[in-house]
């Protein structure tokens, strides 16, 4: 287990530390509380959590790997761990079932350029780099594949002004290449690598390759991507490196270059769920919700990813409960606790919770305020209305902040928060999003620590995540994957 346990902890603690946000009345300075519960965390008890995940991983299909990757066995032995611990220590947990569409890679993926066979990215050593790995949700090939391979439009002319990074992102790319039967063969950039395999498939291709885009260091090596579980497409689609990419299209200006490729897959609807448990103390009307996601990729048991945020949050639960019953305060606001399942996939769990649970807030803010308003179309509601809706939808949802934790065992950490309204990554006026984000930073200085601000970028599963919320953040080490929304904080 590659966890750091002295960062691993320390990590763990400042982000615990936002504790503070539960609010203790009774008690002058609710962190006296929040630091009770963060002293309380004992790393022992985290690495138990740990160890006990990694043993809930199951051999994947192709038996390269262990996995907790959502819709397999590993993820079903994480649940009952979570669940079962909380019971023992005196919660009572909520399963929230959804159907999942389950992706799988089985044994046997071969891909071969010109006659050279490709290192898959499951047979990499140290000493044989990978060339390429099957994109998640791929289709199957249904037996072997011989074609041809066709680029679209590929530009390695990054310094120009009229750089098109954009290959394959509109049906109109392929007007004029013809990509019929053949395998389709395109740089990364400009959009999702769904929507170039998606048009591809459309213009008649029976595989993609998507080459890195080779425009920096950090885009040259293979590309291990997804085309979503909500993908259209059908056809098998891997990520290559760049340089393989370049040197495919130089020798296609001389002869013509055919590949040879055969990928079986089991994609499947299954029923996966978030868990959820809460403090039976505390405002109902008032709650803070912490959560990670449990579930992992398929490439491994994901112990840091996010097996780390898991047990974190779980341990945080199972202190906080303990010291509420000993300490002589009352507690404020309510605590939420959730583990989300299938996030690698899309943040498929969080979004199936909140359309669940918060849409129906605000559908009822909608009604309240055309109610009000005596307005019966929504289409006529103006800007300023709207702004009334939203104003309603913060207020009569109970859950008033959330906070995600994703990998906060990295060994080659950093200690990072998302600002998630951009207000100290870029000139604005306070909000109360910057005043959480004050607190954390005060949190880790005292620590010993201090955060780097990193600016959310507005992709497309951030906005989805957070539609329905009006700030985000997210405390986080090592890679940026996670993502926080929270409705204002009430003081
Ligand atoms: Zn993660």
């Amino acid at each position: 287990m590659k966890i750091s346990n002295v960062s691993a902890k320390k990590v763990i603690l400042v982000a615990m530390s936002a504790a503070l946000l539960t609010g203790f009345a009774g008690c002058e300075d609710p962190r006296w509380v929040a630091n009770k519960v963060s002293k309380a965390i004992k790393e022992k008890r985290l690495v138990d959590h740990l160890e006990a995940l990694e043993v809930a991983a199951v051999p994947t299909e192709d038996g390269n790997a262990t996995t907790r990757v959502a819709g397999s066995d590993g993820y079903a032995n994480s649940a009952d761990y979570i669940k079962q611990t909380l019971e023992r220590n005196g919660f009572e947990v909520t399963l929230q079932p959804f159907d999942f569409r389950s992706w799988v890679e089985l044994e046997g993926t071969t891909l071969s350029v010109g006659g050279v066979t490709l290192v898959h990215q499951h047979d990499a050593t140290d000493d044989i780099p990978a060339d390429y790995a099957t994109m998640s949700y791929s289709g199957s090939s249904d037996g072997d594949i011989n074609a041809e391979i066709a680029f679209v439009t590929p530009d390695f002319d990054f310094d120009s002004a009229d750089y098109d990074d954009t290959d394959g992102c509109e049906a109109s790319d392929f007007d004029g290449v013809d990509v019929s039967g053949k395998i389709a063969v395109i740089q990364r950039g400009g959009c999702t690598f769904d929507s170039k395999v998606v048009n591809a498939e459309a213009a008649g291709a029976v595989g993609v390759i998507v080459f890195n885009q080779g425009n920096s260091e950090g885009r040259k090596g293979v590309i291990s991507g997804t085309l979503g579980s909500d993908t259209q497409a059908s056809i098998p689609a891997f990520g290559a490196r760049y340089d393989l990419g370049k040197e495919w299209y130089d020798t296609l200006q001389a002869e013509m270059l055919s590949a040879a490729l055969n990928v079986d897959v089991k994609d499947e609807v299954v029923v996966t769920q978030n868990l959820l448990a809460e403090t039976k103390g505390g405002d109902p009307d008032q709650i803070v919700m912490l959560g990670a996601h449990l579930d992992s990729v398929a490439a491994g048991p994901g112990i840091n990813d996010n097996g780390s945020g898991s047990a974190g949050v779980l341990e945080y639960a199972i202190r906080l409960n303990k010291k509420m019953k000993t300490l002589p305060v009352k507690q404020k606001n309510k605590v939420r606790f959730a583990w989300w399942a299938a996030e690698e996939a899309g943040l498929v769990g969080s979004d199936y919770y909140t359309n669940e649970v918060f849409s129906a807030y605000y559908d009822d803010a909608q009604a309240q305020i055309m109610d009000e308003l005596g307005v019966t179309d929504p289409n006529d509601l103006t800007d300023e209305q709207w702004d009334m809706v939203e104003a309603r939808y913060l207020e009569i949802n109970p859950v008033k902040m959330y906070l995600n934790f994703d990998m906060i065992g990295s060994p080659n950490y950093i200690f990072g928060v998302m600002d998630g309204d951009l207000s100290d990554t870029k000139d604005s006026l306070a909000t109360p999003t910057q005043v959480t984000l004050s607190h954390l930073k005060a949190q880790a200085t005292s620590k010993g620590c201090s955060l780097n601000s990193l600016p959310i970028k507005v992709r497309r599963q951030y906005r989805r995540h957070c539609q329905n919320a009006l700030t985000t953040q997210a405390l986080l080490t090592g890679v940026l994957l996670s993502v926080v929304c929270s409705p204002v904080p009430s003081a």
